[in-house]
């Protein structure tokens, strides 16, 4: 039995949510696999009726369940709150007492969805699937000393880029082991021209790379990667890289999909327990009104049954049954193209479960 933890959150949150949690139970029911499911409360839902973003009985419950799904959080309403206050602090606060620190965002063309890509055909048709792999919990968003200084004709601010050999060991292992599951490349994208830390990150990844040499492996600065990603974004299987590179170039790599709806990220780390949410955030300006795109969630459950419990087939009937409903023509309103037929939210939720009931 698989016991999942559940976190709609705000916005549109608990819609999505609730179509990757019925995509789970259709697969389930189809393939004879028992998923139980836990809700908990965090955001500004949980703000407001338990006074913290986090709740302790929500922390408890993720960490008596082998997984977590979880949708998005934070709205207008609670836009003024201190920083600690806030509900995006859930989620921050959460891949902390998990011990997350290793981010994956794939980055996929689905060919029925070129048009929603800004690329050239040209480049399109030959497809691309890049797992981008990025540090979390380290590097310049948490070094010290960080701060403001009073100087004579102003202030200086100071943010430090910081990376242990430990740090960098133990993401490198998680992207050589994904990446022997996947075309065996990994492209490690730094500054090591300029920086102390981008060299330290070469000399761990080449020694943690011995242990591997059945991986391919080739190394980028990120100014070359940022063009190469746009020129010929088929040289990448997987990329690893630190916090502040990897923010970026999954968002670029993101962009060259379509829509932010599509995209599933996992976060990973020391234990066994790790969590799953698309990369968008509560979209409060659609939310409540069946419109939302919830193939993001539902591919966030397919990243959970591959990394999670090791149902790489069951992953794989998730993301052919959401190809085959797009290729049937089925839209939600953010991919919306000439010819194709609009489906709302709950909808899209609908054809993909059918799509994995009459799976063969
Ligand atoms: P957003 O990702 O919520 O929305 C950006 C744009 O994309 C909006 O126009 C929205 O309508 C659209 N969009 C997003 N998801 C969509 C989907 N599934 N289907 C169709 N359209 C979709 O980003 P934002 O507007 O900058 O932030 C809104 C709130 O979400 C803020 O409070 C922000 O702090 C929070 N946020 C939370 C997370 C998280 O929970 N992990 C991540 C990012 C932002």
């Amino acid at each position: 039995m698989y016991k999942i933890a559940v976190i709609p959150g705000d916005g549109i949150g608990p819609e999505i949510t609730e179509q990757a949690v019925k995509v789970l139970k259709a697969v389930g029911k189809h393939f004879n696999i028992d998923f139980s499911f836990f809700e908990a409360s965090a955001g500004g839902a949980a703000l407001d009726t338990k006074g913290d973003p986090l709740p302790q009985e929500t922390i408890e419950i993720c960490k008596s369940c082998d997984s977590i799904l979880f949708g998005a959080v934070g709205g207008h309403k609670w836009d003024d709150l201190p920083a600690e206050k806030r509900p995006e602090n859930a989620v921050l606060r959460l891949r902390k007492e998990l011990g997350l620190f290793a981010n994956l965002r794939p980055a996929v063309i689905f060919e029925s969805l070129a048009d929603a890509s800004p690329l050239k055909k040209e480049i399109l048709d030959k497809g691309f699937d890049i797992m981008v792999i990025r540090e979390l919990t380290g590097g310049i968003y948490f070094g010290k000393p960080r701060g403001r200084t009073n100087i004579n004709n102003g202030f200086k601010a100071i943010d430090t880029m910081e990376y242990t050999t430990d740090e960098i060991q133990r993401i490198a292992i998680v992207a050589f082991e994904i990446a022997r599951k996947r075309r065996k490349k990994v492209t490690v994208v730094d500054k090591s021209n300029v920086l102390e830390t981008s060299r330290l990150w070469r000399e761990v990844v080449k020694s943690v790379h011995k242990n591997y040499q059945d991986v391919e492996i080739d190394f980028q600065y990120v100014d070359n990667c940022s063009m190469q990603l746009v020129k010929a974004p088929y040289q990448f299987d997987v990329i690893l890289t630190g916090n502040m590179f990897g923010d970026i170039l999954s968002d670029e790599s993101a962009a060259l999909t379509g829509s932010i709806g599509m995209l599933p990220s996992a976060s990973l780390g020391d234990g066994s327990l790790f969590l799953y949410e698309p990369i968008h955030g509560s979209a409060p300006d659609i939310a409540g009104q069946n419109t939302a795109n919830p193939i993001a969630s539902i591919l966030s459950a397919a990243l959970m049954l591959r990394y999670s419990f090791d149902l790489q087939w069951a992953a794989e009937v998730i993301e052919n049954s959401v190809r085959a409903v797009l290729a049937k023509g089925y839209r939600t309103a953010d991919i919306m193209h000439d010819g194709c037929i609009e489906v709302g939210t709950l909808e899209m939720g609908e054809l993909i479960s059918r799509e994995i009931e009459n799976y063969k």
